[in-house]
């Protein structure tokens, strides 16, 4: 390494072979770690540019002055650099000899590389600074006091021109509220007078803009007066937080953010840092100051627009002298190329917009926590700051919780937080019970922390749309009034932007509570009560299709054709006694339990009489058995069923929720129609409908005509004590409560973990218990619970009563038609004549309906009354009754 410096100094630059000498000056004070990074960068031009088409051949020889505070003298040094033949001037840092180094070269065309902050920059012809822009900056830090939804805050700031930095934030201050006090650090190195000030004013959020020089100091003192404590938090404008030693802070609980534009871990920075490690005199690339690694990658940019201007001219680059007061010809050429040039470096992407500012750069935004600074969020043009999910940076590594004391909000709201019905006078927490209250209590006892319960009004917190601040409990977590927050307090998006969050500790949604049905009104027609409306039709229907059916199958069935008059042995005419008038009356016998005169006697229609029967038997049995059931319980009258009924508001129940809380807020962001109608509802009757408290909703719907919605576990606990109330319907939303705490506390992740722990073994659940079912009238209407409602059975119910009447009846069908056939067959055999021919008359006879009576059919030729077959049927197959009538002749003599 010593070798190689010992060369570049003695050696003329033709020794090394590779075209001319080009000459950059630096302009720096008394600052080794920017001079270190301008003389490293063009050792490393030089070293690569054999290997790296996009580094110039010519050798670059660094001229350094180190610079006083006089401007004539930095005016001489311009000169005797111009002189010596310069290509670029680096530096120097100061403003005002930047501004006359600026002026000079302005003038002879000499492009100057900057790397400093300029509160008002004006671009020069001969000016890149790779700075980022003041303004952008600005913007930067005003979107994180948004983000941290700081209201109230102090600048502190070093010098007139930090405050150009701090512009934007001064515009924050507004007649909503937000105050931001300026306050500028003296002379030093004294600074604990306005630290002390701070303190009086109780401003918990500070805005610290001073230079890193003295920024350790400053923070020192800070905690030498007391506000550095875990209820403070700093913003740090400077981009160099990283490179000073922060562990004094690191287990104090203070909140301390700040931007990084040198990524130390970024691959780049590290292979670069470490490529010259022993020469930086630094341990780790966080150390670099982002002035020394601008001065860096300004070095390489200018090699590789150098490089673009010797291929583009083809010929040696001719420098210019300051005596001569000509401006140099290839000057504004390699401004532009350097401006035109992208390359990736220490401070990342290096590319300027047309109005020559550097554009598509990134921040990082760090937090220091117990693990030191840790990344939180990243910057850029596009997204502003995306912050990392889950602020993991921040869960890890938390501060012990052990001994330390947290202001816990509670609102007086049953049965999460309730003062406790005592004979004794109670003082302190003690005081308070309630679901809630236990809740800390277990996670106390389990992190061993103190805590004090302070009372809070039921106004919870809602985002004004005008404003976007919230009010209630929220903005008293986000003004640090209290560390704590916890009652029925639903974890919403928009609170979730201002406040963190546990776990939720209880699940729910919005519901509806309402009375409970009340008994109906006696009715005419209660009798029709134990069947609905459709198993009454079926019914209606079966009746008189099985009433037809039984006539057809009767007329179709050989065996109902009987002899009427069984005196006669030989009719001309058989009769049927299942007539149309005679189904419809033995089916109607049949289901009212009665009976009546007439009894099929072919198997078919017996088959149907059968299916009947026992279709009878069941719908009968079952009517009995419900309307008893109806008899003894009270019909209810529903007047609400769900959220739809109490839109179409077709009773004229009024609605309404809590007039400031989640639950209106759910409606109010709604956009489905029946939700949104309902808050539009809500809103023109605030007065009438909106309730202050859930109580008094409460209140309301007991007078009746009223519906409140609620949540859900708040619904619960009322109904158990109100017996008269009920939920209706499903719910609306699912949700859940946590503890609210301040953004990035560090300690979210413990309370988390604890409310799960008590998740997981059951304590939630048992709380739960004792505080809904049992303290405090739980369980007053467990009795009334037990009666249940006699339901109108449905097809549902006795669907399979009519199944078994349509197979029934299918299957006399099908038998009659066996019948049939079988009869036909026979007869015409007995006849004489064919199966056909019998058939036809046999069907012409039966369609001709108002026919009861059935002329006896007998074989051709023979006698009208000789019957032909031995067992003396009428109709010569089967014997009605299964008996031949015999008729005897008896005179009164043998008497
Ligand atoms: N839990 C609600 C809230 O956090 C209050 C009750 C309600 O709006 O129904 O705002």
């Amino acid at each position: 390494m010593l070798m190689r410096f010992i060369l570049m100094a003695f050696l003329p630059s033709g020794v090394f072979g590779f075209g001319k000498t080009v000459i950059i000056g630096g302009l720096y004070e008394e600052n080794p770690m920017v001079v270190k990074a301008f003389e490293l960068s063009t050792r490393s031009l030089n070293e690569e540019r054999h290997g790296n088409d996009d580094l110039p051949n010519q050798f670059v020889k660094t001229e350094l002055v180190t610079i006083g505070n006089d401007p004539y003298d930095v005016a001489h040094d311009v000169c005797n650099l111009a002189n010596a033949g310069i290509a670029a001037i680096f530096g120097p840092q100061d403003k005002i000899a930047a501004r006359h180094v600026q002026t000079m070269c302005d003038t002879m065309e000499i492009p100057h590389i900057a790397a400093r902050w300029e509160p008002q920059q004006s671009r020069g012809n001969g000016l890149v600074n790779l700075y980022p822009y003041s303004q952008t900056l600005a913007a930067i830090y005003l979107q994180l006091v948004t983000d941290y939804n700081w209201n109230t805050f102090t600048i502190l700031y070093q010098n007139t021109e930090n405050l150009i930095r701090m512009n934007q934030l001064l515009k924050r201050s507004d007649i909503h509220g937000h105050t931001v006090t300026i306050r500028q650090l003296p002379e030093g190195p004294d600074y604990r007078e306005v630290l002390r000030m701070i303190k009086a004013s109780e401003d918990p959020n500070i805005v610290l803009d001073c230079s890193i020089d003295i920024l350790p100091e400053v923070l020192k003192q800070a905690q030498q007066v007391g506000i550095m404590s875990n209820k403070h938090s700093y913003i740090i404008a400077s981009l160099d937080l990283q490179t000073i030693d922060l562990e004094p802070y690191q287990y104090g609980g203070t909140n301390l953010t700040g931007f990084r534009l040198v990524n130390p871990e970024d691959p780049y920075v590290t292979e670069t840092f470490n490529r010259d490690i022993l020469d930086w005199g630094l341990e780790s690339p966080s150390q670099l100051t982002v002035e020394a690694a601008l001065v860096y990658d300004g070095v390489q940019l200018f090699g590789r627009a150098l490089k673009q201007l010797d291929d583009a001219i083809m010929a040696d680059v001719k420098l210019s002298l300051c005596n001569n007061l000509e401006s140099w010809e290839h000057g504004s050429s390699l401004m532009n190329f350097m401006r035109s040039t992208e390359i990736r470096g220490l401070t990342g992407l290096i590319k300027f917009d047309p109005a020559g500012y550097r554009s598509n750069f990134e921040l990082e935004l760090i937090n220091l926590n117990l693990k030191g600074i840790q990344k939180i969020g990243i910057w850029n043009i596009t997204n502003g700051i995306d912050y990392l999910p889950s602020m993991a940076a921040l869960e890890v590594g938390e501060p012990s919780l052990r001994n330390k004391t947290f202001i816990v909000l509670i609102a007086l709201t049953p049965p999460y937080a309730m003062l406790k019905e005592s004979a004794t006078m109670e003082t302190g927490n003690d005081r308070y019970e309630g679901f809630g209250i236990d809740i800390i209590q277990e996670v106390a006892k389990k992190l061993g922390f103190n805590y004090t319960f302070v009372e809070s009004d039921e106004v919870y917190g809602s985002k004004d749309p005008a404003t976007g601040e919230f009010d209630g409990l929220i903005r008293k977590i986000m003004d640090g009034v209290a560390d704590l927050a916890i009652c029925d307090l639903t974890i919403t998006a928009d609170r979730q932007e201002a406040v963190d969050f546990t776990m939720p500790f209880m699940n729910l949604g919005i519901s509806i509570l309402f009375v409970k049905p009340r008994p109906a009104g006696s009715s005419l027609f209660a009798f029709l009560s134990p069947y609905s409306i459709e198993v009454w039709l079926y019914t209606t229907a079966a009746y008189v299709v099985v009433s037809l059916l039984l006539w057809v199958v009767g007329r179709l069935c050989p065996d109902e054709w009987t002899n009427p008059y069984p005196c006669i042995e030989e009719p001309r005419e058989l009769e049927n006694q299942l007539s149309l008038k005679n189904c419809f009356w033995f089916l109607a016998g049949a289901f009212m339990q009665q009976g009546s005169e007439i009894a099929p006697i072919g198997l078919s229609t017996r088959m149907v009489a059968g299916s009947w029967w026992f279709f009878c038997l069941i719908i009968t049995q079952a009517y009995t058995a419900n309307l008893a059931a109806f008899l003894v319980i009270e019909s209810k009258q529903v007047l609400i069923k769900n959220v739809e009924d109490l839109a179409t508001n077709q009773h004229g129940i009024k609605y309404g929720a809590k007039a400031s809380g989640s639950t209106i807020d759910f409606f109010k962001a709604s956009t489905h129609p029946t939700y949104k109608k309902m808050y539009e509802y809500m809103r023109e009757n605030a007065d009438e409908v909106l309730m202050g408290r859930n109580d008094l909703g409460v209140a309301k719907v007991l007078e009746g005509g009223y519906a409140f919605f609620m949540e859900s576990s708040s619904i619960a606990y009322e109904a158990e004590r109100k017996c008269d109330l009920d939920e209706v319907g499903s719910l609306l939303d699912s949700k859940g409560y946590g503890i609210a705490m301040k953004k990035f506390s560090p300690y979210r992740n413990a309370l988390s973990t604890t409310i799960l722990t008590l998740q997981e073994t059951g304590v939630l659940k048992d709380l739960e218990n004792k505080w809904w079912k049992q303290k405090r009238g739980g369980g007053r209407c467990e009795e009334g619970k037990a009666t249940s409602d006699a339901k109108a059975l449905g097809t549902g119910n006795v669907g399979g009563v009519f199944i078994v009447l349509i197979v029934g009846t299918a299957l006399a069908c099908i038998w009659t038609a066996l019948e049939l056939l079988w009869e036909i067959s026979c007869t015409a055999i007995n006849k004489n004549v064919s199966f056909k021919e019998e058939m036809k008359e046999e069907l012409e006879f039966i369609v001709k309906c108002n026919r009861v009576a059935k002329p006896v059919r007998r074989r051709k030729g023979s006698s009208a009354v000789n019957l032909s077959n031995e067992n003396g049927s009428t109709r010569d197959c089967s014997p009605p009754y299964g008996f031949v009538p015999t008729v005897i002749t008896t005179s009164p003599e043998e008497k």
